[in-house]
């Protein structure tokens, strides 16, 4: 257990997954959230829309968190505020632009009144519960984003957020490594906490800037043609690199997609964005200009089935029908789990005429996370007592634990945490809670519904298996059947063959119906079983297959 003056960093999210990044810093009995995001499910997480950190903890101690950090804007970090709103009310503090991103949901789901926003600045400081907490800048895929360095009783703790060093980065706001190297020199850094999810990529991310010289040399070699590019919406410096190239070559530039739509709005208003009036138009007017003077700025990078790109790639645009001679440039690369709606989208748009070009055949991406020789650079400049590695997938933890060792941080000062684990700073170091808090999958379909992990379960054997439902009608007092044993299947064999085996299988149901009934004291409940059992063992033995069994007895 720890004691008074005790440090305590919990991580509910993001520490074996990339997505639903949440940890919880704790002191004086009061807790800081840092982040709280969403993970986009994978395939086999059947009618899943989203993934969130699991709650239950947060829930119990609602009293004691006084507020949430949000490093940046990325759904992976501010994209479950919405939902842990609907339960706890605190205060969210980030920079302006990460704020205004993180809004739109929370107003969307009415909870401003559970909340309030809170600015941060540059280099500023400032008291957020027992801590006082300073905002580092640093260099991501989305503007504006910050480590977090919180002063506490156990010295500083420092959070790299998402970060990359770039150099020439598109807006000149480099990362603050001299702030950091400050810090270390003057406190040291007692716990440094470090984005891993490049980890195990070799060598230094491409700068930002770059891709926009790519970008230029591909609108010069499409000339004449019309041209659609597709990014992250929240990626602004992207869009701002594609909105250059296409002015520069006498293009107008049309947002389409409602999140890219608002966000290019949300961007120019705050002045992060240059895009002049006379080159922007509404994608209802595109119509009115030469195909081969418009640029296209499109939501769906990822091929998310109900994006604008996927819709356009399906022939099914309300204002945009893909035609030969069209330039498609994926500004983007598909993250894990994305690559078969990606491919997908790509193939829908090569055979309605479109050339593609994408990260695969062409430099038109770079990675928002450092690189190995990057993350080696912050650990030497930081230089940290203990050290953990957070955001990425357990490989990308473990490689990063071992670029540490190698920087010379002592072997057992690092360590590889996983969600639900809970790390303590204290006068003796730092110590590790194994599974100190519930971490595990919270599944949302739909607005509200959470899914049990049974539910979800239930689906992938009907998926996977199909369905088998038995009917039966009895009279409980005499043992006579009234009714079936009727057999209805979903997906469970092919018709030609279903015939036949439904006849067996009602024959196998109801001999164990009469030689329970013979067998005396049977009721409704252990008829479903005698049902369910019957079915099972006949299904499971001529087709070697488990489908789902559902007995329905009842009293005719
Ligand atoms: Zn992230
Ligand atoms: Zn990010």
């Amino acid at each position: 257990m720890s004691g008074a003056g005790d440090v305590r960093v919990t991580f509910l999210g993001g520490l074996g997954e990339i997505g639903r990044n949440c940890a919880a810093v704790e002191q004086d009995g009061q807790i800081v959230l840092l982040d709280c995001g969403l993970m986009f499910p994978d395939a086999d997480m059947l009618g899943v829309d989203l993934v969130l950190p699991d709650f239950t903890w947060l829930r119990e101690n609602a009293e004691r968190v006084v507020g949430c950090i949000a490093t940046h804007g990325h759904e992976d970090h501010v994209g479950g505020l919405n939902y842990l709103l609907r339960e706890l009310s605190f205060p969210i503090y980030g920079s302006a632009l990460t704020l205004g991103l993180a809004r739109g949901r929370i107003e969307e789901a009415g909870l401003l009144d559970r909340t309030e926003f809170i600015p941060v600045t540059d280099g500023e400081r400032r008291q957020i519960g027992p801590f006082e907490v300073e905002f580092i800048p640093v260099t991501h895929s989305v503007p504006h984003g910050f480590a977090t360095v919180f002063h506490t009783a156990q010295g500083v703790i420092l959070h790299t957020g998402d970060f990359k060093l770039d150099l020439t980065p598109v807006d000149g706001r480099l990362t603050d490594l001299a702030l950091v190297g400050a810090i270390a020199k003057d406190e040291g850094v007692r716990l440094l906490l470090s984005d891993s999810t490049n980890a195990d990529e070799p060598g230094h991310s491409r700068s930002e800037s770059s891709v926009g010289d790519v970008l230029y040399d591909l609108f010069h070699a499409h000339e004449g043609h019309r041209i659609i590019t597709t990014c992250f919406a929240s990626h602004i410096h992207r869009v701002q690199q594609i909105a250059d190239a296409a002015v520069a070559f006498g293009r107008v530039v049309a947002p389409m997609g409602r999140s890219m739509q608002r966000n290019v709005a949300l961007a120019r208003e705050m002045g992060l964005l240059r895009i002049p009036d006379a080159s922007l138009i509404d994608i209802a007017n595109l119509g009115d200009v030469d195909p081969a003077k418009v640029c296209v700025i499109s939501t769906g990078s990822q091929g998310e089935p109900l994006s604008a790109l996927a819709l356009m790639a399906a022939g099914q645009h309300r204002w945009l029908k893909i035609e030969s001679g069209d330039v498609v440039i994926m500004s983007s690369h598909p993250i894990p789990g994305n690559e078969s709606n990606v491919s997908r989208v790509i193939n829908g748009l090569v055979r309605l005429g479109a050339e593609v070009v994408h990260s695969g055949i062409s430099d038109v991406h770079a990675s928002g996370h450092a690189k190995v020789e990057e993350l080696k650079t912050f650990l030497s400049i930081a230089s940290p007592e203990w050290f953990v590695p957070v955001h990425g997938e357990y490989r990308h933890l473990a490689a990063h634990a071992r670029i540490a060792r190698r920087m010379g941080v002592a072997g057992d000062h690092v360590v590889v945490c996983e969600d639900g684990d809970r790390v303590v700073l204290s006068d003796d170091g730092l110590s590790v809670e194994r599974r100190a808090v519930p971490a595990g999958y919270l599944y949302v379909d739909g607005i509200v519904g959470e899914v049990s992990t049974g539910v979800l379960r239930d689906r992938q054997v009907l998926a996977e298996e199909g369905v088998v439902v038995v009917f039966v009608g009895v009279d409980v007092a005499t043992g006579a059947v009234l009714t079936g044993p009727e057999v209805i299947t979903r997906g469970w064999v092919h018709a030609d063959e279903a015939e036949h085996l439904i006849d067996g299988c009602r024959k196998a149901v109801a001999e164990a119906v009469a030689g329970a009934f013979e067998a005396g004291g049977v009721d409704i409940e252990n008829l479903q079983r005698v049902v369910r059992r019957a079915a099972g063992r006949f299904v499971n033995h001529e087709t070697k297959r488990r489908p789902m069994i559902v007995p329905v007895v009842m009293e005719a």
